[in-house]
């Protein structure tokens, strides 16, 4: 479903990304971890060209999305992305939020959208907040809503970056446990996370990410289990 090839991100002379070959299979839940700096977000952002990579491809679903005859906003509209603050419009309903998208980019009658944005919200029990405004809601729901927004476009794959990383302890598990519902669905995902619990019990694999290059990735039972890259056997210790 995506594909990496020689994926290389260089701001001035700091070699950020160096160098990645990886492929994600429909279907696949991959975890990325790694230190601070190493490189995690801006993969994630190359796979949907929010960053541009400096050389290499991305490929997705068949197409060269790094080529510049490709048109990146159709395809985008396919990878759903979820950040560490949650970005939702401040102005905007619930409500609004999660239609703006459908209505602009597909075209979605706002009577359809209204009706999915509500099976969305009631999905996640919040129905009674379509008429809320962001500042009214915990971070937890916010974070929540923010997900269920990628969802209202329909994507073939979602990215995370630290989702639950700005939340009150006590909010990151509603988090969790909606990523969790959406791996057990059957979507696609590739979520940047320090939760090695979610890691453990969600990941089809988990990758480590140091220097800008993916050092070692294996099933979490594997990658937790018995780790060979003493950089990575330095982070776990620091992690568990
Ligand atoms: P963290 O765990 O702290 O989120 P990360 O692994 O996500 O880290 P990145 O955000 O991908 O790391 O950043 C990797 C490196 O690239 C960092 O050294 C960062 O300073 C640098 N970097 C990222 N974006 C830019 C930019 N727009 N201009 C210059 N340098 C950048
Ligand atoms: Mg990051």
């Amino acid at each position: 479903m995506i594909e990496t090839k020689d994926l290389k991100k260089i701001y001035g002379d700091h070699v950020v990304l160096n160098g990645i070959n990886e492929t994600i299979q429909k279907g696949e839940k991959v975890v990325v971890v790694g230190p601070s700096g190493s490189g995690k977000s801006t993969f994630l952002r190359c796979l949907n060209l929010l960053e541009m990579p400096t050389s290499g491809e991305v490929w997705f679903e068949g197409n060269n999305i790094t080529d510049p005859k490709c048109d990146i906003n159709k395809l985008r509209q396919k990878m759903g992305m979820v950040f560490q603050q949650f970005n939702l419009f401040p102005h905007l309903s619930v409500k609004e939020n999660i239609t703006l998208a459908p209505i602009k980019l597909l075209g979605m009658k706002k009577e359809e959208a209204d009706k999915k944005a509500i099976e969305l919200l009631t999905r996640i029990g919040l129905q009674d907040k379509a008429d809320a405004y962001p500042n009214q809601l915990s971070g937890g729901q916010k974070q929540r809503i923010a997900i269920i927004r990628a969802l209202a476009m329909n994507p073939d794959v979602m990215l995370f970056d630290e989702p639950t990383s700005a939340l009150d302890p006590e909010m990151v598990g509603e988090v969790l446990e909606l990523m969790k519902e959406l791996a057990d669905a059957g979507m696609t995902m590739v979520v940047v996370t320090h939760e090695m619990g979610f890691a453990r019990e969600v990941a089809t694999r988990v990758m480590f990410i140091d220097e800008g290059q993916v050092k070692e990735q294996n099933t979490p039972e594997e990658f937790f289990r018995n780790p060979q890259n003493p950089r990575l056997k330095d982070f776990l210790s620091k992690v568990l």
